[in-house]
Formats: C-alpha cells, structure tokens, sequence
C-alpha cells in the first residue's frame, strides 16, 4: 500500500521509517528540500496547498494522512473529492486547529477543562476575565503551539498588553491552572473503532517545549488511567477518528483537565518506539492504512529526552545503558527540537538513574 504523508518534519520521518518495516511506499509533502523526511523517503517539495503538488501526492498515494495539524483544511478536501481517503479525518483536524472549537468538543463528551471564554477583542477580553477570574492565560485559537501566541494574564490593566502580545487575533482566555503535573494519553483507534491506549505518559514542558516524558507516569492514583482512557475513547469516537490520537492534560487536585489535543503522533509518544511492542508510528500507520492495530504492551518502562538546540556527546549518550539516540538530520538552532533519547530500563529506580545521566549530558533537558 502507498502513503501520503503531508508535512516532512521528523514525525513525518519516523512515520516513513515504520512504514519502511511494514512495506509500505510512503511519500512526504514538505515546502523544505531538506525535510528530515527527505532523507529517509521519496519527498515532494511544494506548498500543503500547492494544488498540484497534492495531485502528484494523490498520483502516488492509496491514502493520506498528516504529521501535523495546521494543515489547509481546504488540502485535506482537495484530496477526499478526489477520492482519496485521508485519515485522520477533517472533523479531527478541525477540533485540533481551533482551541474554541476543541475546547467545546472536551465539553461536550466530558472530559472537564480549565474554565475558559472566547475573545475577538479588547472588550471582550475585560469580560472574559470578569468571568474567568486570574491569573488566566490568552491564547490564539490557530496557530498556536509549542506556548507561542500565549501570554499570561495576572492583573486586569494588563489586558491591552496581553491582547497586542498574542496578535490582537480571534483567542480564548483560559483559568491558569497551578497543576501538580502535566500528563498525555497516546491513543490508537482502527477503522472498524477499536481503541488501543497507551499508559499515561508525565511530560515536563519548560517554555513551553516538551523536555522529557516518563511512561507509565509514575506515583498517579490508579484510577486516572481508566479516567484517561475513557475521555480519549469519548473524544475519539466523537470524531469517528482513525490514526493515532494525543490529548494533553493536567493533573490537578487529583483530577484531569484537558488542555489540547493532537490527531496525530506526538512528541510525548516517542518513546514507544523501543517502549511498547508497537510504537506509535506503526500503529498510526496500521489504522489508517485498514491494517490490524499491533499490541501496545509495555517493554519494562520508559522515558524519553529531548535534545532541542544543541546536540550532546553522542559517544556520552549512546555509553548509557538502555539509551537509544534518535537524530532528525537537521541544522541545530536554538529552540529546535533535532533529536531525542528513549531510555529503557526494567524498573523505576533504573530509568531514573539512567535519565538523570542523560539529562546531564543534554544542556537543555
Ligand atoms: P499549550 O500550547 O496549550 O499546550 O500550552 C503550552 C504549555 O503552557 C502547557 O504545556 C502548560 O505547561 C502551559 N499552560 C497552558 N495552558 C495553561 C493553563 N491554563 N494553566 C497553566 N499552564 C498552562
């Protein structure tokens, strides 16, 4: 079977390199000669809505997916009228690329989120403060990730910086939430509805960036991963969604709120690639290319670091035990993420001695 991937960045890279085990003749679509995909698969460069960039994609592929979700929603429907499947589907990446519209969805099916309003301008942010309280946080409704297009709101007079801060663009204002961790549930649901769910993984963002994932996050009251798992079946199903799904949340108070969803491979499931018997990558291929979902079985535990603007000693990385270095093939740059180490060990107490050594070899970890 062939596979259009839109977007060549490294998720689309380690998409095209599971699809390499399983056969499958994956094609990426990236506006960058040099996408990491590039180096790895067969790569088109154009445009995500250079309209015959897509039809040589569609000349190439039986079905579509994407790495990530800002993608033209208007490509996807480019691509379905000409008969081509492309999962996950619009409804998914619609929920994904518009806060307002996903924070609704949440609602809707259940799962709880921080207390939030709309914003279109000024005014309408004096109100949503009145009605959110503070400290609260302003985010875009597009376009917004990795905490850009966000500023944090403490006192009321501070409201016309903060709208100019986050581009004076249609937002939503959201209850800051003192969270005792942050967590995020890796979903794989099939085209007959089956749903396989990863344990909750415990990330560490700092500026916004995800800087490590431990799976299964240790020490959380047992019930939050049955919580979990029922919140991501709930938005999934909602969605009719194939392919692999992420919902990042807070742990709050002994209770999860969710904070964004990603219809798509992510960060926080890199790991599973030496962690689980079936990594991300290959079961989000197997769904949308009709394929059975492979096991999600554990393989001891895991962690995952990330190596953003920097690379570390290789040798000193590839010296830790259990440490498996994954490079993307990009120019270091500052904020960048180029690379990450999965560590494996059999238990808790080993994997945090073994991350500890490698986050001291990683600047930014
Ligand atoms: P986001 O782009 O919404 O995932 O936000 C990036 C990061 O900002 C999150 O991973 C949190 O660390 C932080 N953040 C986002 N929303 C909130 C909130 N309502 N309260 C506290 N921290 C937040």
């Amino acid at each position: 079977m062939r596979v259009g991937i839109v977007g060549g960045g490294q998720l689309g890279r380690m998409l095209a390199m599971a699809g390499h085990d399983l056969g499958l003749a994956c094609t990426t679509l990236d506006p960058a000669k040099d996408s990491p995909a590039a180096q790895v698969a067969p790569a088109l460069v154009g445009a995500y809505d250079d309209r015959e960039a897509l039809l040589e994609l569609a000349a190439r592929s039986d079905v579509v997916t994407y790495e990530f979700e800002n993608v033209p929603t208007a490509s996807v429907s480019f691509l379905e009228e000409r008969g081509l499947p492309v999962s996950p589907p619009y409804a998914s990446l619609e929920a994904a690329q518009d806060r307002l519209v996903e924070k609704t969805l949440f609602t809707e099916v259940g799962l709880p989120v921080p207390s939030y309003a709309a914003v279109h301008d000024e005014g309408s942010l004096l109100d949503a403060i009145a009605a959110v309280g503070l400290p609260a946080v302003l985010k875009t409704r597009r376009l917004g990730y990795d905490g850009k297009g966000q500023a944090v709101l403490h006192h009321a007079e501070l409201a016309q910086e903060a709208w100019r801060a986050v581009g004076e663009v249609p937002s939503i204002l959201e209850a800051f939430v003192p969270f005792d961790r942050e967590v995020s549930v890796v979903a794989v649901r099939a085209r007959d509805g089956e749903l396989r769910c990863w344990p909750l993984v415990a990330n560490v963002h700092r500026d916004g960036i995800l800087r490590t994932s431990v799976a299964p996050a240790p020490g959380l009251p047992p019930d939050l991963q049955e919580t979990a798992e029922r919140y991501v079946r709930a938005v999934a199903e909602r969605l009719e969604h194939v392919g692999v799904l992420t919902i990042e949340l807070f742990v709050h108070e002994g209770t999860l709120l969710g904070n964004e969803l990603a219809p798509r491979v992510h960060n926080s499931g890199h790991w599973t690639i030496e962690g689980s018997e079936t990594s991300q990558f290959e079961n989000h291929l197997r769904a949308v290319c009709g394929l059975p979902l492979g096991p999600i079985d554990m393989v001891g535990v895991a962690a995952m670091v990330n190596l953003i603007g920097a690379l570390p000693d290789v040798d000193a990385v590839l010296g830790v035990p259990g440490a498996h270095l994954h490079l993307y093939g990009k120019e270091p740059r500052p904020g960048r993420k180029l690379g990450h180490v999965t560590i494996r060990a059999d238990d808790d107490q080993t994997l945090r001695a073994r991350m500890l050594q490698v986050a001291a070899l990683v600047s930014d970890a």
